[in-house]
């Protein structure tokens, strides 16, 4: 297998959204969970690897340690050009981890300089001086300044990133990134020079992005949100090295029987259990009820699913209002109760597979960690995007060889009201 940009992300659905961006932009892409096996089977053609790690709020030693570890696989797998994906939210702790890694990654490459852009003007996240807005509002301003593992407190990504880093962090300003890549490839010769070794830019829409990515182009390592990847791609695919959107998105022919399975209770989940529940069989899981016995309640819930899979898709969900998810937390604990909830939906998945199903959408970051690990999936093949961050995959199988699964991992907040209705008609 020779692919051509190597991509290693912090967590599971950061990466699939990367991966499903280079795809509309045609480079045949392939997700690993995790760093892949030597003796994995890789599909003819692939152009791009995508590692989704889960190392955003691993201790920075540990996350520096995977980061390194899907590096050195990328690197023997042929890459030439790698990209660090974080999210768009510069999701990280006065440690890290984006420093941390960013800095192990420039050294792995022997790359004096990088740099960093975590904006997606489509999901409303631009940098402008070095700010960070979501929406119309500055990153410490957006709700993230209340996030329970990475509380950003500060918009100014210079001076969010600096204590992270050993290397002096620098700005390449709006008026720069205007005057298109050739002033951006100036400016990051120029800040190299003044002992820059990783420099911010501003991003405030689309076209921004793609200059960035072609005044870089020769820049070994990257690192951003999933925004920058369309112009990363577009400058393999002007080089004649993607195949383009019409080959790349393609996914082989899965049949087989349809399931949701929900363990995200963000809002747009939520909304999205509310529309599909109207329509089609769906099953709610108490949580009280898992804790008293668990093992039955996987086998009530298969045994209610099983009668209605040959018709139509069915829902089984944990979803619930913020209210109940408290009560349910103060009564488990918060980490117990997301465990058990997790292994619950993940056994669920794994026996309805043996049941015949074969196309599944599964809500929610953590709980498609669960799913995939339960059904035993570490290589995805990425198709088309359903809603904008969701493609359809189809699993590549692997040793224990299991069939071909097609999958939606949607991140909870993710889609649009009626997702889990139409990404059916989406999955060829
Ligand atoms: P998201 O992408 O929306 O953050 P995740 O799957 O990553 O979704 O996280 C949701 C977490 O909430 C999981 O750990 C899941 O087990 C837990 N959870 C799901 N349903 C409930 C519930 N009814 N009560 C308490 N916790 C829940």
């Amino acid at each position: 297998m020779t692919a051509i940009l190597g991509c290693i992300a912090d967590d599971l659905t950061g990466a699939t959204d990367l991966a499903g961006r280079l795809v509309a932009h045609g480079m045949r892409t392939v997700q690993a969970i995790g760093v892949p096996h030597d003796a994995d089977p890789w599909p003819d053609g692939t152009e791009a690897v995508v590692v989704a790690l889960k190392s955003r709020t691993l201790p920075a030693e540990e996350a520096v340690r995977q980061s390194l570890a899907a590096f050195e696989w990328l690197e023997r797998a042929g890459c030439r050009q790698f990209y660090f994906k974080y999210c768009s939210t510069f999701d990280s702790t006065p440690r890290g981890n984006i420093g941390p890694v960013t800095d192990a990654l420039l050294e792995a490459t022997g790359s004096p300089f990088t740099i960093t852009c975590p904006a997606f003007p489509a999901t409303g996240r631009t940098v402008y001086q070095g700010h960070l807005f979501v929406g119309s509002a500055p990153l410490n301003e957006s709700g993230m300044q209340h996030h329970p593992l990475t509380p950003m407190t500060d918009a100014n990504l210079v001076r969010v990133l600096q204590p992270q880093t050993t290397r002096t962090v620098g700005l390449i300003g709006h008026a720069t990134v205007a005057a298109g890549a050739a002033a951006i490839a100036r400016e990051c010769r120029a800040l190299q020079e003044v002992g820059v070794g990783i420099a911010v830019v501003d991003a405030i829409d689309d076209r921004d992005l793609s200059a960035i990515a072609a005044g870089c182009a020769e820049m070994q390592l990257m690192a951003g949100a999933s925004g920058l990847a369309h112009g990363v791609a577009d400058v393999w695919r002007a080089r004649g090295l993607a195949s383009g959107a019409d080959v790349s998105a393609r996914l082989p022919p899965v049949g087989g029987s349809r399931v949701v399975i929900a363990g995200s209770c963000s809002p747009a989940t939520r909304r999205q259990v509310a529309v599909m529940r109207e329509r089609h069989p769906s099953l709610q899981l108490d949580p009280m009820a898992l804790a008293a016995d668990e093992s039955g309640a996987v086998a009530s819930a298969v045994a209610w699913a099983e009668p209605h899979l040959a018709d139509e898709p069915v829902l089984i969900y944990s979803t619930a209002e913020p209210d109940a998810v408290r009560a349910v937390q103060d009564a488990l604990g918060a980490e117990r109760s997301a465990a058990l909830i997790e292994r619950v939906l993940a056994a669920i998945a794994r026996e309805l597979v043996d049941a015949g199903v074969r196309q599944l959408i599964v809500a929610g970051g953590e709980t498609a960690g669960a799913v995939t690990a339960a059904l035993g999936v570490r290589l995805l093949r990425i198709g088309r995007e359903i809603d904008p961050g969701v493609p359809w995959t189809v699993s590549i199988p692997t040793h224990p060889a299991g069939p071909p699964i097609a999958l939606a991992l949607k991140s909870g907040n993710f889609g649009a009201p009626a997702f889990f209705l139409d990404a059916w008609s989406r999955v060829q």
